[in-house]
């Protein structure tokens, strides 16, 4: 078959192994690329001509599904219009994104635009950090993140990042980053219940705010449930205490709603499951859907508020020549209107329901640890043996990812290799998943 650029898919697979280096890959030479050449609704198509529902979204991003013109034009005609200026002045789009975004964050945020996610985390622990030197504390530099969680990839949201296997080969990191246990409900201790766990999970915090010296520590960041690191759902109590204890040792709450923003939870954040105001929201895939991009630092306006009296060399110093693009911003609103207009919000919240009742009886099979779900997202946890809990082998969930693959269903792998935790599956298809789309699922 011929791509449209007219290149045999021969020829593409042989430059791919030539001249591309993969994302999170193994040496590309002995790889066979699958080399995508077009997508619809939750469908992709390689280059020979084979389709796929995308059961992950792409990267949990694209939540509106492929193909979608509206955005296609939104970007040309906005590229046409005014193709860039930098944020340091403004511009319509950023502008009227913002106020957007601050309709869906239901509350006062002033909102700070970057390129990725790992961008946005970057700038909430830039602003976290020069928030409380203002504020008179200079002291407080230390962030308290948890096991498991992903935050990005750049070094210092690689630092907040608990999974060992994506930090050994590039530490030393950026000091200051300090890790908890998240709450993993599956593996709590016998005999307690999943809210007195919780409840000891969020004290852990606690109790490492108080041995390193509250006056050390600026933030606590944390995803509202875990995605990558294994789709670990914490029960209302953790989240609620978690809000409650940073408010009274002065520490600032940053949600990392990367993934788990725009519907994926089945509300509009996923914070908003939890009745909590976060001091700092970072955002991105979704935002856009990924069709272009783009991620945003949405911050307090009491937090912003102490930026008042910065001086003319003084304040928050950080830019980024790309951030906020009009093209990009343009492409987040229309992708917004469209999740407003299809009820994708609702929409995801009810299928996750759906999805949930329709796996119920894979429970009973001996692989299945446990099935947790947290609007359209979902992990299904692997075990050798379901007495003990012992991890499935990774042999198992390749073979199950490579079955559902020649079947034609996408779906990924979540959890920590070196941390000997490799088991889960994931699932988080297009919000916009049609009813046929979610019956080929299960
Ligand atoms: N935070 C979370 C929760 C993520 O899942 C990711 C990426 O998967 C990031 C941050 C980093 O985002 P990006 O890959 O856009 O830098």
């Amino acid at each position: 078959m011929e791509t449209v650029n007219n290149v045999s898919d021969s020829t593409l697979a042989e430059k791919d192994r030539k001249h591309l280096w993969h994302h999170i890959s193994p040496y590309n030479e002995k790889q066979d690329p699958m080399v995508v050449t077009e997508a619809s609704g939750s469908w992709i198509t390689d280059s020979e001509g084979k389709k796929y529902l995308d059961a992950m979204s792409g990267l949990w991003c694209v939540n509106v599904g492929y193909g979608r013109e509206e955005l296609a034009n939104a970007a040309y005609e906005q590229l046409k219009k005014m193709a860039y200026y930098p944020l340091t002045q403004s511009h319509e789009p950023a502008i009227l994104l913002a106020e957007k975004l601050n309709e869906w964050l239901e509350d006062d945020y002033v909102i700070f635009f970057s390129n990725s996610g790992s961008d946005a985390n970057e700038v909430a622990f830039k602003v976290t950090r020069q928030y409380h030197a203002q504020n008179g504390e200079p002291n407080r530099f230390k962030f308290i993140a948890r096991y498991r969680g992903y935050h990005g990839s750049s070094m210092g949201a690689l630092s907040a990042t608990g999974q060992s296997q994506r930090k050994y080969k590039y530490e030393p990191l950026v000091s200051g980053f300090l890790h908890v246990r998240p709450p993993d409900n599956y593996r709590r201790p016998e005999g307690q219940t999943v809210e007195q766990f919780n409840l000891e999970c969020a004290a852990d915090i606690e109790q490492k705010i108080i041995w390193e010296g509250k006056e050390s520590i600026a933030g606590v960041i944390m995803e509202p449930a875990i995605t990558g690191g294994g789709i670990l759902v914490p029960h209302p109590v953790y989240v609620k205490k978690v809000e409650e204890i940073c408010k009274k040792h002065g520490v600032l709450l940053i949600i990392d709603e990367v993934i788990c923003g725009f519907g994926r939870t089945g509300k509009k954040f996923g914070f908003q499951n939890y009745d909590i105001k976060p001091d700092i929201v970072t955002m991105a895939k979704g935002i856009t859907s990924g069709y272009l991009p783009l991620s945003a630092t949405a911050v307090k306006k009491e937090v912003y508020e102490k930026f008042k009296n910065s001086s003319e060399y003084d304040h928050f110093r950080h830019i980024n020549t790309f951030g906020g693009n009009p093209a990009a911003c343009a492409v987040a609103l229309k992708n917004l209107e469209l999740m407003e207009k299809e009820n994708l919000v609702d929409r995801s919240r009810q299928l996750g329901e759906r999805l949930k009742e329709e796996l119920e009886e894979l429970k009973d099979h001996p692989n299945v640890g446990d099935i947790r779900s947290l609007g359209f997202l979902m992990g299904i946890e692997l075990v050798k043996d379901k007495d003990t809990r012992e991890p499935a082998p990774p042999s198992l969930l390749s073979s199950i990812i490579g079955d559902c693959k020649s079947r034609g269903l996408i779906i990924g792998k979540n959890g920590d290799t070196v941390a000997g935790h490799n088991n889960i599956l994931a699932l988080s298809p297009p919000l916009s998943c049609t009813d046929e789309d979610f019956e080929f699922i299960v």
